[in-house]
Protein backbone atom coordinates (compact mmCIF):
# COMPACT_ATOMS: atom_id res chain seq x y z
CA UNK A 1 0.00 0.00 0.00
CA UNK A 2 2.97 2.61 0.95
CA UNK A 3 4.49 1.70 -2.57
CA UNK A 4 0.66 2.72 -4.25
CA UNK A 5 0.09 6.21 -2.19
CA UNK A 6 2.19 9.33 -3.41
CA UNK A 7 1.22 12.54 -4.44
CA UNK A 8 -1.26 11.66 -7.46
CA UNK A 9 -3.35 9.32 -6.21
CA UNK A 10 -6.80 9.77 -6.73
CA UNK A 11 -9.00 9.51 -3.83
CA UNK A 12 -12.55 7.63 -4.52
CA UNK A 13 -14.80 7.44 -1.32
CA UNK A 14 -17.95 6.29 0.35
CA UNK A 15 -20.35 8.20 2.43
CA UNK A 16 -23.20 7.58 4.57
CA UNK A 17 -23.97 6.30 8.38
CA UNK A 18 -22.86 3.84 9.56
CA UNK A 19 -19.99 2.89 6.74
CA UNK A 20 -17.53 0.56 9.30
CA UNK A 21 -19.44 -2.33 8.22
CA UNK A 22 -18.89 -2.14 4.50
CA UNK A 23 -17.36 -4.08 2.13
CA UNK A 24 -16.60 -1.89 -0.54
CA UNK A 25 -13.10 -0.07 0.53
CA UNK A 26 -11.37 -3.43 0.91
CA UNK A 27 -13.23 -4.57 -2.58
CA UNK A 28 -12.76 -1.32 -4.04
CA UNK A 29 -8.84 -0.74 -3.21
CA UNK A 30 -8.19 -4.66 -3.68
CA UNK A 31 -9.11 -4.07 -7.61
CA UNK A 32 -6.65 -0.70 -7.57
CA UNK A 33 -3.96 -2.54 -6.75
CA UNK A 34 -4.38 -6.03 -9.17
CA UNK A 35 -4.47 -3.40 -12.09
CA UNK A 36 -1.87 -1.30 -10.81
CA UNK A 37 -4.52 1.74 -10.96
CA UNK A 38 -3.00 4.87 -8.88
CA UNK A 39 -5.83 5.61 -6.56
CA UNK A 40 -7.43 5.23 -3.05
CA UNK A 41 -10.56 4.35 -1.67
CA UNK A 42 -11.83 5.26 2.06
CA UNK A 43 -14.98 5.43 3.71
CA UNK A 44 -16.11 8.72 5.72
CA UNK A 45 -18.98 8.77 8.01
CA UNK A 46 -21.10 11.51 7.33
CA UNK A 47 -24.79 12.12 8.74
CA UNK A 48 -27.17 12.95 6.71
CA UNK A 49 -27.40 16.39 7.60
CA UNK A 50 -23.72 16.84 6.63
CA UNK A 51 -24.09 15.11 2.65
CA UNK A 52 -23.82 18.65 1.34
CA UNK A 53 -20.64 19.90 3.04
CA UNK A 54 -19.18 16.76 1.90
CA UNK A 55 -19.79 17.36 -1.50
CA UNK A 56 -18.72 20.53 -1.56
CA UNK A 57 -15.13 19.38 0.26
CA UNK A 58 -14.85 16.37 -2.69
CA UNK A 59 -15.29 18.84 -5.18
CA UNK A 60 -12.07 21.16 -3.48
CA UNK A 61 -10.30 17.68 -3.23
CA UNK A 62 -10.72 16.81 -6.66
CA UNK A 63 -11.94 13.31 -5.44
CA UNK A 64 -12.73 10.94 -8.53
CA UNK A 65 -15.62 9.66 -7.80
CA UNK A 66 -17.92 7.85 -4.37
CA UNK A 67 -19.91 6.02 -3.25
CA UNK A 68 -23.46 6.17 -1.47
CA UNK A 69 -24.94 4.42 1.56
CA UNK A 70 -27.50 5.20 3.61
CA UNK A 71 -28.99 7.72 5.28
CA UNK A 72 -27.87 9.75 1.87
CA UNK A 73 -28.77 8.41 -1.24
CA UNK A 74 -31.87 11.05 -1.89
CA UNK A 75 -29.72 13.56 -0.53
CA UNK A 76 -27.13 13.35 -3.20
CA UNK A 77 -29.76 13.08 -5.88
CA UNK A 78 -30.82 16.43 -4.97
CA UNK A 79 -27.01 17.51 -4.53
CA UNK A 80 -25.66 16.39 -8.09
CA UNK A 81 -25.31 18.08 -11.27
CA UNK A 82 -26.85 15.42 -13.86
CA UNK A 83 -28.46 11.77 -13.23
CA UNK A 84 -28.43 8.59 -14.89
CA UNK A 85 -31.81 7.55 -16.12
CA UNK A 86 -32.44 4.96 -13.59
CA UNK A 87 -31.41 7.50 -10.91
CA UNK A 88 -33.46 9.81 -11.71
CA UNK A 89 -36.29 7.90 -11.68
CA UNK A 90 -35.19 6.17 -8.65
CA UNK A 91 -34.62 9.29 -7.18
CA UNK A 92 -31.33 8.20 -4.86
CA UNK A 93 -28.00 7.45 -6.14
CA UNK A 94 -25.19 5.08 -4.61
CA UNK A 95 -22.24 6.13 -6.95
CA UNK A 96 -20.99 9.50 -8.53
CA UNK A 97 -18.93 10.15 -10.79
CA UNK A 98 -16.52 13.65 -10.13
CA UNK A 99 -15.26 15.16 -13.53
CA UNK A 100 -12.19 17.50 -13.28
CA UNK A 101 -14.11 20.86 -13.01
CA UNK A 102 -16.00 19.12 -9.84
CA UNK A 103 -19.36 18.36 -12.33
CA UNK A 104 -20.82 15.31 -10.58
CA UNK A 105 -23.02 12.94 -11.90
CA UNK A 106 -24.99 10.27 -10.09
CA UNK A 107 -25.78 6.85 -10.66
CA UNK A 108 -27.69 3.85 -9.37
CA UNK A 109 -26.05 0.35 -9.51
CA UNK A 110 -28.39 -1.66 -7.10
CA UNK A 111 -30.63 -2.42 -9.96
CA UNK A 112 -28.35 -2.94 -13.02
CA UNK A 113 -25.85 -5.22 -9.95
CA UNK A 114 -29.41 -7.51 -9.12
CA UNK A 115 -30.40 -7.87 -12.53
CA UNK A 116 -26.22 -8.83 -13.55
CA UNK A 117 -26.59 -11.49 -10.61
CA UNK A 118 -30.10 -12.99 -11.70
CA UNK A 119 -28.60 -13.35 -15.02
CA UNK A 120 -25.76 -14.99 -13.81
CA UNK A 121 -28.01 -17.42 -12.44
CA UNK A 122 -29.49 -17.73 -15.70
CA UNK A 123 -32.44 -15.68 -15.20
CA UNK A 124 -33.37 -12.73 -17.98
CA UNK A 125 -36.36 -10.32 -16.65
CA UNK A 126 -37.15 -8.79 -20.30
CA UNK A 127 -40.63 -10.17 -20.90
CA UNK A 128 -40.98 -11.64 -17.64
CA UNK A 129 -43.89 -11.46 -14.94
CA UNK A 130 -41.95 -9.86 -11.83
CA UNK A 131 -43.26 -10.20 -8.01
CA UNK A 132 -41.65 -7.73 -5.83
CA UNK A 133 -42.10 -7.71 -2.23
CA UNK A 134 -40.44 -4.14 -0.56
CA UNK A 135 -40.55 -0.74 -1.56
CA UNK A 136 -37.67 0.50 0.36
CA UNK A 137 -34.39 1.58 -1.11
CA UNK A 138 -33.09 -1.31 -2.61
CA UNK A 139 -36.43 -2.85 -3.91
CA UNK A 140 -37.07 0.46 -6.02
CA UNK A 141 -33.84 0.34 -7.57
CA UNK A 142 -35.12 -3.32 -8.66
CA UNK A 143 -38.44 -2.30 -9.76
CA UNK A 144 -37.23 0.59 -11.82
CA UNK A 145 -34.09 -0.94 -13.30
CA UNK A 146 -36.90 -4.07 -14.27
CA UNK A 147 -38.87 -1.79 -16.32
CA UNK A 148 -35.91 0.24 -18.02
CA UNK A 149 -35.19 -3.53 -18.71
CA UNK A 150 -38.31 -4.36 -20.95
CA UNK A 151 -40.22 -6.51 -17.76
CA UNK A 152 -43.68 -7.21 -18.75
CA UNK A 153 -45.48 -6.79 -15.59
CA UNK A 154 -44.51 -6.16 -11.40
CA UNK A 155 -46.91 -6.77 -9.26
CA UNK A 156 -45.20 -4.74 -5.53
CA UNK A 157 -46.44 -6.39 -2.50
CA UNK A 158 -45.54 -4.25 0.96
CA UNK A 159 -46.68 -4.20 4.35
CA UNK A 160 -48.79 -1.24 5.05
CA UNK A 161 -46.32 0.52 6.87
CA UNK A 162 -44.42 3.62 6.65
CA UNK A 163 -42.72 2.57 2.83
CA UNK A 164 -45.93 1.95 1.73
CA UNK A 165 -46.57 4.86 0.25
CA UNK A 166 -43.14 5.25 -1.26
CA UNK A 167 -44.48 2.20 -3.26
CA UNK A 168 -47.41 4.05 -4.62
CA UNK A 169 -45.42 6.67 -5.86
CA UNK A 170 -42.66 3.97 -7.59
CA UNK A 171 -45.64 2.81 -9.83
CA UNK A 172 -46.26 6.42 -10.42
CA UNK A 173 -43.14 6.73 -11.44
CA UNK A 174 -42.74 3.85 -13.41
CA UNK A 175 -45.86 4.51 -15.20
CA UNK A 176 -44.65 7.80 -16.30
CA UNK A 177 -40.70 6.71 -17.62
CA UNK A 178 -42.17 3.10 -19.04
CA UNK A 179 -45.31 3.88 -20.77
CA UNK A 180 -45.36 0.57 -22.52
CA UNK A 181 -45.01 -1.35 -19.35
CA UNK A 182 -47.49 -4.14 -19.51
CA UNK A 183 -48.49 -4.04 -15.61
CA UNK A 184 -47.34 -2.38 -12.35
CA UNK A 185 -48.95 -2.11 -9.36
CA UNK A 186 -48.61 -1.67 -5.76
CA UNK A 187 -50.51 -4.12 -3.37
CA UNK A 188 -50.74 -5.18 0.21
CA UNK A 189 -48.69 -7.84 1.35
CA UNK A 190 -50.96 -9.11 4.11
CA UNK A 191 -53.62 -9.74 1.05
CA UNK A 192 -53.03 -13.60 1.11
CA UNK A 193 -55.02 -14.55 -1.35
CA UNK A 194 -53.14 -11.82 -3.62
CA UNK A 195 -50.24 -12.66 -3.30
CA UNK A 196 -50.66 -16.80 -3.46
CA UNK A 197 -52.38 -15.85 -7.29
CA UNK A 198 -49.86 -12.99 -8.02
CA UNK A 199 -46.93 -15.51 -7.32
CA UNK A 200 -48.65 -18.44 -9.31
CA UNK A 201 -48.76 -16.44 -12.10
CA UNK A 202 -45.15 -15.00 -11.88
CA UNK A 203 -41.77 -16.18 -13.56
CA UNK A 204 -39.35 -14.58 -11.08
CA UNK A 205 -40.15 -13.50 -7.16
CA UNK A 206 -38.10 -11.09 -5.97
CA UNK A 207 -37.42 -10.34 -1.83
CA UNK A 208 -36.23 -6.84 -1.80
CA UNK A 209 -37.77 -6.75 1.98
CA UNK A 210 -35.48 -6.44 5.71
CA UNK A 211 -37.84 -10.57 6.25
CA UNK A 212 -34.93 -12.55 6.37
CA UNK A 213 -31.62 -10.16 7.47
CA UNK A 214 -30.67 -11.03 11.14
CA UNK A 215 -32.18 -10.89 13.03
CA UNK A 216 -35.23 -11.63 10.91
CA UNK A 217 -33.37 -14.71 9.92
CA UNK A 218 -36.35 -17.23 10.73
CA UNK A 219 -38.68 -14.67 8.89
CA UNK A 220 -40.07 -15.83 5.49
CA UNK A 221 -41.46 -13.05 3.52
CA UNK A 222 -43.97 -15.09 1.65
CA UNK A 223 -46.01 -19.01 3.01
CA UNK A 224 -43.49 -21.47 1.31
CA UNK A 225 -46.53 -22.85 -0.40
CA UNK A 226 -46.17 -20.67 -3.06
CA UNK A 227 -42.92 -21.58 -4.48
CA UNK A 228 -42.74 -24.03 -7.22
CA UNK A 229 -40.05 -25.13 -9.79
CA UNK A 230 -40.83 -23.06 -12.85
CA UNK A 231 -40.25 -19.99 -10.63
CA UNK A 232 -36.71 -17.68 -9.94
CA UNK A 233 -36.37 -16.91 -6.38
CA UNK A 234 -33.55 -14.14 -5.39
CA UNK A 235 -33.13 -12.71 -2.41
CA UNK A 236 -31.21 -9.16 -1.75
CA UNK A 237 -31.00 -10.11 1.59
CA UNK A 238 -26.94 -11.14 1.76
CA UNK A 239 -26.93 -11.54 5.53
CA UNK A 240 -27.53 -14.71 6.43
CA UNK A 241 -25.65 -15.79 3.32
CA UNK A 242 -28.50 -18.10 2.35
CA UNK A 243 -31.66 -17.25 3.47
CA UNK A 244 -34.39 -19.12 4.73
CA UNK A 245 -36.27 -17.93 1.54
CA UNK A 246 -33.66 -18.78 -0.96
CA UNK A 247 -33.25 -22.50 1.25
CA UNK A 248 -36.67 -23.04 0.97
CA UNK A 249 -36.37 -22.15 -2.66
CA UNK A 250 -33.99 -24.72 -3.35
CA UNK A 251 -36.41 -27.39 -1.39
CA UNK A 252 -39.11 -26.28 -3.60
CA UNK A 253 -36.78 -27.19 -6.77
CA UNK A 254 -37.43 -23.02 -8.14
CA UNK A 255 -35.38 -23.29 -11.00
CA UNK A 256 -33.35 -20.37 -9.80
CA UNK A 257 -32.52 -19.54 -6.05
CA UNK A 258 -29.60 -16.87 -5.20
CA UNK A 259 -29.22 -14.50 -2.31
CA UNK A 260 -28.38 -11.15 -2.36
CA UNK A 261 -24.19 -11.53 -1.96
CA UNK A 262 -23.90 -11.47 -5.77
CA UNK A 263 -26.28 -7.96 -6.04
CA UNK A 264 -23.56 -6.74 -3.71
CA UNK A 265 -20.63 -7.77 -5.54
CA UNK A 266 -22.18 -6.64 -9.37
CA UNK A 267 -23.07 -2.95 -7.53
CA UNK A 268 -19.65 -2.39 -6.89
CA UNK A 269 -18.32 -3.43 -10.03
CA UNK A 270 -20.43 -1.19 -12.07
CA UNK A 271 -19.34 1.93 -9.96
CA UNK A 272 -15.94 0.07 -10.22
CA UNK A 273 -15.82 0.99 -13.81
CA UNK A 274 -17.57 4.04 -13.75
CA UNK A 275 -15.11 5.36 -11.31
CA UNK A 276 -11.90 4.21 -13.67
CA UNK A 277 -13.10 2.73 -16.91
CA UNK A 278 -11.84 -0.41 -16.52
CA UNK A 279 -13.62 -3.68 -15.45
CA UNK A 280 -13.18 -4.55 -11.75
CA UNK A 281 -11.53 -8.62 -11.70
CA UNK A 282 -14.27 -9.62 -10.37
CA UNK A 283 -13.30 -13.17 -10.16
CA UNK A 284 -10.74 -12.43 -8.05
CA UNK A 285 -12.89 -10.24 -6.36
CA UNK A 286 -15.15 -13.04 -5.56
CA UNK A 287 -12.71 -15.65 -4.67
CA UNK A 288 -11.12 -13.13 -2.10
CA UNK A 289 -13.91 -11.47 -0.79
CA UNK A 290 -17.49 -13.42 -1.41
CA UNK A 291 -16.20 -17.27 -1.19
CA UNK A 292 -18.73 -19.53 0.42
P1 LIG B 1 -35.31 -0.03 3.62
O1 LIG B 1 -35.25 0.30 5.07
O2 LIG B 1 -35.24 1.08 2.63
O3 LIG B 1 -36.64 -0.89 3.31
C1 LIG B 1 -37.05 -1.92 4.18
C2 LIG B 1 -38.15 -2.74 3.52
O4 LIG B 1 -38.38 -3.91 4.31
C3 LIG B 1 -39.50 -2.01 3.44
O5 LIG B 1 -40.15 -2.39 2.24
C4 LIG B 1 -40.25 -2.56 4.68
O6 LIG B 1 -41.64 -2.47 4.54
C5 LIG B 1 -39.77 -4.00 4.64
N1 LIG B 1 -39.84 -4.72 5.91
C6 LIG B 1 -39.19 -4.44 7.07
N2 LIG B 1 -39.45 -5.39 7.98
C7 LIG B 1 -40.28 -6.30 7.40
C8 LIG B 1 -40.89 -7.52 7.82
N3 LIG B 1 -40.71 -8.00 9.07
N4 LIG B 1 -41.66 -8.20 6.93
C9 LIG B 1 -41.86 -7.73 5.68
N5 LIG B 1 -41.31 -6.57 5.23
C10 LIG B 1 -40.53 -5.88 6.08
O7 LIG B 1 -34.13 -1.07 3.38
P2 LIG B 1 -33.28 -1.36 2.04
O8 LIG B 1 -32.09 -0.46 2.05
O9 LIG B 1 -34.17 -1.38 0.87
O10 LIG B 1 -32.75 -2.84 2.39
C11 LIG B 1 -33.64 -3.94 2.39
C12 LIG B 1 -32.81 -5.21 2.43
O11 LIG B 1 -32.00 -5.26 1.26
C13 LIG B 1 -31.82 -5.29 3.60
O12 LIG B 1 -31.78 -6.62 4.06
C14 LIG B 1 -30.48 -4.91 2.98
O13 LIG B 1 -29.37 -5.51 3.63
C15 LIG B 1 -30.64 -5.49 1.59
N6 LIG B 1 -29.81 -4.83 0.56
C16 LIG B 1 -28.99 -5.63 -0.17
C17 LIG B 1 -28.20 -5.06 -1.15
C18 LIG B 1 -27.27 -5.94 -1.93
O14 LIG B 1 -26.38 -5.42 -2.60
N7 LIG B 1 -27.47 -7.24 -1.90
C19 LIG B 1 -28.30 -3.67 -1.42
C20 LIG B 1 -29.17 -2.90 -0.67
C21 LIG B 1 -29.94 -3.49 0.33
Amino acid sequence: MEKRINGHTKLYALIGSPVGHSGSPAMQNYSFEKLGLDCAYLAFDIPLEKTKDALDAFRTLHVGGFNVTMPCKTAVAQLVDRLSPAAEVIGACNTVVVEEDGTMTGHNTDGVGFIHNLREHGVEVKGQKIVLLGTGGAATAIAVQAALDGVEEIAIFNRKDEFYANGEKTVEKIRRAVPGIGSVSINDLDDAELLKEAVGRADILINATRAGMSPLENVMPVPEEVLRPELAVADVVYNPRETLLVRKAKEAGCRAATGGIGMLLWQGAAAFELFTGQKMPVEEVREKFFAE
